[in-house]
């Protein structure tokens, strides 16, 4: 191999701090090294890889596409988008779809539908978005401006204007900021990188209502709960709050990147030919094989199996701070989980998370301290217990040194 992590460093322009070592291969919920160490992975490519690595229906999916036709373009449609369209359409509140390639890419295209939607229905003064401290929405200008967490944006100042932030889960906040100039309010059902923080659904509901009240679009980024994360095919089912556009990446593809934004037909004809678009929008190859993996997590059985793995992963958690003490809470829905720090562990996030790594088990992080767990949807209960007991060690070892 010739490859090394210091060519990283070398020649890559340094936006990620990757790990040491350099996974090469996977299967299932297992990934293996260059040296061939096997760790287990409850990162899933960060809530993306939903049926874990090498899957067969996946990879025949997108090897069978690739045989037949990879990409056109915008001026000609394709079977496999049309058919994910209808897909999406059949299992959820939306009437129209469209597609791009990324999460920040689905939200950007949200709240231009959002304001253009109100420019031509109430004029140019509606425009302004409501959004959430500590919410994350993606890293294009409009995105990193609509997210909470102003780390992100500040040093690429002038932003866009016309955004306002509230205290997550706080409604009286929302009641007072929002007005007849608001287009669009977007939230996160989970604040996921902002560390699994729950929605309540008086919080969501009353977002509706507000948003009715002042005909405002509601957002919601599915982005990191969508297709099945949560044990719902998107989180608003669980909720029982239906949004008018729904923004989804990550999962909808498997590891394949897709993104799209799922609205009614009274929002959708905001839009016209050419007035937003993206080249590989709705690509043959993407497509393909995110049909396939959505037709395999819409199964009931398969959503409902979801339920199952987190409770089994939930307990084992249990089981661990039971000894060590370590968490401060477990905040969870479906295999989205996270696990807070007590007040003796506060910015050890990472530290924990490095010597897992050390010893076979892959978890994520969500803010300094927050360990984060986005497993494959279909890890098996070996694998879940395998890594658990590996990330026991990891603690055990944390609290030795
Ligand atoms: N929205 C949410 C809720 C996310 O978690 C993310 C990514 O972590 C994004 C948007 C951005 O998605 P992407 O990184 O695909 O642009």
């Amino acid at each position: 191999m010739s490859e090394s992590r210091s060519d990283f460093d070398k020649y890559l322009i340094p936006t990620y701090a990757p790990a040491p070592f350099i996974p090469v291969r996977g299967k299932g919920s297992t990934v293996f090294d260059q040296q061939d160490k096997d760790y287990i992975d409850f990162v899933g490519g960060i809530a993306v890889n939903a049926l874990g690595h090498s899957h067969p229906a996946v990879k025949e999916a997108l090897v069978s596409q690739a045989e037949k036709l990879c990409h056109m373009g915008n001026g000609y449609t394709n079977e496999p988008v049309l058919a994910l369209a209808k897909q999406l359409v059949k299992h959820t509140f939306a009437d129209k779809v469209f597609f791009c390639n990324s999460g920040a890419e689905a939200n950007e295209a949200a709240l231009k539908l959002a304001r253009k939607f109100a420019n031509d229905n109430f004029g140019k003064q509606k425009n302004e978005v409501i959004s959430f401290e500590k919410s994350f929405h993606g890293r294009t200008l409009f995105t990193v401006s609509a997210g909470g967490q102003p780390k992100y944006s500040e040093d690429f100042a002038p932003l866009p204007k016309g955004i306002k932030h509230a205290p997550f889960n706080d409604l009286e906040a929302v009641a007072e900021l929002i007005n007849e100039n608001t287009c669009a309010v977007i939230v996160e059902p989970i604040q996921g990188e902002g560390g699994v923080i729950p929605a309540t659904t008086e919080f969501l509901k009353g977002l509706r209502v507000l948003c009715d009240k002042h005909n405002a679009m509601l957002i919601f980024d599915e982005i990191q709960t969508g297709v099945g994360r949560t044990g719902a095919l998107y989180s608003y089912m669980q909720y029982g709050v239906t949004p008018d556009l729904l923004s989804t990446a990550k999962a909808l593809g498997g590891g394949f990147p897709i993104g799209a934004i799922l609205t009614t037909d009274k929002f959708a004809g905001a839009f016209s030919p050419g007035s937003h678009g993206t080249t590989y929008g709705g690509n043959p190859l993407a497509s393909a094989v995110a049909g396939k993996v959505l037709s395999i997590i819409a199964e009931p059985k398969f959503l409902a199996e979801v339920g199952r793995k987190h409770d089994f992963f939930i307990q084992q958690l249990e089981a661990i701070n039971a000894r060590f003490s370590v968490f401060k809470s477990l905040r969870s829905a479906g295999l989205l989980i996270g696990c807070e720090l007590t007040e003796a562990h506060q910015g050890k996030a990472k530290a924990i998370t490095n010597i897992a790594a050390e010893e076979g088990a892959l978890v994520l992080i969500a803010g300094p301290n927050v360990l984060r767990f986005a497993p494959a949807l279909n890890i098996s209960d070996e694998e879940m217990q395998r890594g658990l007991a590996r990330l026991e060690v990891a603690i055990k070892r944390y609290l030795e040194a």
